[in-house]
C-alpha cells in the first residue's frame, strides 16, 4: 500500500505537502540546529538508546533546551506513531528528527530564551544498498574543509554536501575525508581499514562524528575478539590498505574495492569486511527496542 507521507512539525501531524516552517527559522537562516537519522526495520528501531545520547550531546552542544515534555525519547515515540501512521511498520524505513533554535528576527546571537525549538520528524521508505554491500563501492579522497566541531550532528553539512558532489561527478559512491595529513570520515559515513594487517579507524575527537554504526561494529568486533585500534590512517598509508569499509545507518557495513580509481586491496570485499558485515546484519535483524 502506498505511503501516507504524515510528518510531525511542532506538535501537529499533517501530510508533508502542508508542513511548513517559517522563512525566519534559524535552522534555515543560520544551519542553527541538530538531526538525528535512524533506521527501522519492520517496525523497530535500532540502537535509539545511543542515537537519543547522541541528540541530546548534539543539544547541549549548540546550547539548545528542549521546551515542555520534549525529550529525544519523545521524539522517538512520536517517530514509532509516525511508522504506524505511514503503514511502515513492515520492511525497511529511515526515521529523520530534526531541531532547530527555533524561528526569530534575523540576529546572529541566540533569540529569546522562550523562542520555541522547531522540531520536525519524519519517516520515509528505505532501499539498503544491497548490490554495492555485495560487490563493493569506489570511494575518492577530498579535502576535509568542515569546521572543528565534526563530533556534532549539526545541520552544517555543507562542506559535506560538496564532498559527496564531487564524489558523485566522479562515480564514487563516498567522499573520505582528509585533514592534516589523516582521513578522518567520510562526508556521511565512518570508515575502518586494515593496515599490516590491523583494524583501524580514526579515534573519537572532534574531527569525527561518533557514528552509531561505528560504535555497534567495534562491539560486535570486540566480541568476535577483533583488536581495534584506533590509529588515525595516514593520507600516505592508504597504499598499505588490504581491505576498507563505511558504516552508517543508511550504508550498515559498505567495503570500499577502489578508492581514487585505484583498487584496494584485491579489488573486492576482503574476508574482515565480510565477517562484520555479517554480524552487523545479524545484529540489525535480531536487534531493534
Ligand atoms: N560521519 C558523518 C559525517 C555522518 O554524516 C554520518 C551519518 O550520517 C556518519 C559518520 C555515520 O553515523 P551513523 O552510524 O550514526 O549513521
Amino acid at each position: 500500500m502506498d505511503q501516507k507521507d504524515v510528518v510531525y512539525v511542532n506538535g501537529s501531524f499533517l501530510p508533508r505537502a502542508e508542513a511548513r516552517v517559517s522563512v525566519e527559522d534559524r535552522g534555515f537562516v543560520f544551519g542553527d540546529g541538530v538531526y538525528e537519522v535512524l533506521r527501522a526495520i519492520n517496525g523497530r528501531l535500532f540502537a535509539t538508546r545511543f542515537h537519543n545520547q547522541r541528540l541530546e550531546r548534539s543539544l547541549e552542544g549548540i546550547k539548545i533546551s528542549l521546551q515542555g515534555a520534549d525529550s529525544p525519547g519523545r521524539f522517538v515515540e512520536i517517530g514509532r506513531q509516525l511508522l504506524k501512521e505511514n503503514r511502515l511498520l513492515d520492511g525497511e524505513a529511515i526515521l529523520y528528527m530534526q531541531v532547530t533554535r527555533g524561528a526569530s528576527t534575523r540576529a546572529h546571537h541566540f533569540p529569546p530564551a522562550d523562542t520555541a525549538p522547531t522540531v520536525y520528524i519524519s519517516v520515509t521508505r528505505f532501499s539498503p544498498y544491497t548490490d554495492l554491500a555485495a560487490n563493493g563501492a569506489s570511494a575518492i579522497t577530498h579535502p576535509d574543509l568542515r569546521e572543528v566541531r565534526c563530533d556534532l550532528k549539526t545541520l552544517n553539512l555543507l562542506a559535506n554536501a560538496l564532498a559527496s558532489q564531487t564524489a558523485r561527478e566522479r562515480g564514487a559512491f563516498e567522499a573520505m575525508l582528509a585533514r592534516d595529513g589523516v582521513v578522518t570520515e567520510g562526508a556521511k559515513t565512518n570508515f575502518f581499514g586494515v593496515v599490516d594487517g590491523t583494524l583501524r579507524t580514526h579515534p573519537c575527537d572532534n574531527h569525527i562524528l561518533p557514528g552509531i554504526t561505528r560504535s555497534v561494529l567495534h562491539d560486535l568486533a570486540r566480541e568476535l575478539g577483533i583488536e581495534l585500534d584506533e590509529t588515525p590512517i595516514k593520507v600516505s598509508e592508504i597504499t598499505k590498505l588490504s581491505e576498507l569499509f563505511l558504516t552508517g545507518t543508511t550504508t550498515d557495513v559498505m567495503p570500499v574495492v577502489k578508492l581514487d580509481d585505484t583498487p584496494v586491496g584485491k579489488g573486492r570485499p576482503g574476508e574482515l569486511t565480510r565477517r562484520l558485515q555479517r554480524v552487523l546484519a545479524e545484529s540489525l535483524a535480531s536487534g531493534g527496542d
